[in-house]
């Protein structure tokens, strides 16, 4: 058990009696801010991947067989979540959404479904499937919020205002669906305040879980062409475990932690390189935890 946060390894252990390991599925899907619809740039830190084509190639069962193979070099685990991590996965096609998820959640190996996506994709259509899949197994929803600053979200061109947020999640929380909710820490101008109000503006609205995520400045991106303008500086390490701690602390103890770092593609990662050796980053985010005593919950309000 985690002697710090409510990870995510706890709530596994807690709901199904054992560690599940994530499968990602690529559906090859886009997201409004990239086709068109709202912005055809992508968030400013977003980079479109190559990957992407290669990962979604073959069938749904055969994506999943190579997801499969990959994780069973590292476990023998027999129960898995589909995690539908790419872009934005309830944007497509109702009955496109209805064949696949059904499909997958039909499986005796899944446990639950991990769908990621934007709260302004989620017509009335897709919660009401989103209702009926969870009524089969468990059905957690991620979403990019990333701030709650209008300013910040105006920069990083995110498309919609954190009221929309908001009001997906007391959707979602009335299908009784798991929401969880992604934060990025160290966005430009972003004071440790501004990211705190982020954190409480997720709990308010009643997320389950967090996602922390540090600020990867990756080549190819705009972002990229700030931080190299020096328009803003990327945290230092020692900076980002004084914000992760301050974070911790404020979180409520029931909600999960799902991630505290984050992986970026490290042949694109500029900056903090510090982040791409990730087992220094982990053991250093451990040990400063325990030499301050940090504890979730120690600070909420
Ligand atoms: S971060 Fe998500 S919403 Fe933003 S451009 Fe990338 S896929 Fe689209």
């Amino acid at each position: 058990m985690n002697k710090h946060y409510y990870s995510l390894n706890d709530y596994l252990q807690k709901t199904f009696g054992e560690k599940v390991y994530k499968l990602s599925v690529d559906l090859g899907l886009t997201c409004p801010n990239r086709d068109g619809s709202l912005d055809t740039r992508g968030c400013i830190f977003c980079l479109a991947g190559s990957s992407h084509f290669a990962a979604c190639e073959g069938s749904i069962s055969e994506r999943i067989a190579r997801a499969k193979a990959l994780v069973e070099k590292k476990t023998k685990a027999e129960r898995f979540i589909a995690y539908f991590q790419s872009f934005t996965n309830t944007y497509a096609p109702i009955e496109y959404l209805k064949s696949v998820f059904y499909e997958v959640i039909a499986r005796e190996d899944i446990v639950a479904l991990s769908i990621a996506t934007r709260p302004d994709c989620l017509p009335e259509e897709v919660l009401s499937l989103l209702g009926e899949l969870n009524a089969i197994k468990p059905v957690w929803v991620e979403l990019g919020l990333q701030t709650s600053n209008e300013k910040s979200a105006e920069y990083i061109r995110r498309c919609y205002k954190s009221s929309v947020y908001t009001e997906a999640v007391e959707k979602l929380k009335s299908l009784g669906i798991n929401v969880i909710t992604h934060i990025i820490l160290g966005l430009p101008n972003e004071t440790l305040g501004d990211m705190l109000a982020s954190v409480d503006f997720a709990v308010d609205a009643g997320t389950d879980g967090i996602k922390l995520q540090l600020l990867h400045i990756l080549r190819g991106t705009d972002l990229y062409d700030d931080y190299i303008n020096g328009k803003f500086s990327a945290l230092t390490l020692e900076e980002y475990v004084d914000i992760l701690c301050e974070c911790i602390e404020r979180l409520p103890e029931s909600i999960v932690v799902h991630r505290i770092t984050g992986d970026a593609p490290k042949a694109h990662l500029a900056a903090p390189l510090w982040s791409a050796d990730k087992k220094t980053v982990l053991n250093t985010i451990n040990r400063e935890m325990s030499l301050r005593g940090i504890r979730q919950g120690k600070k909420a309000r």
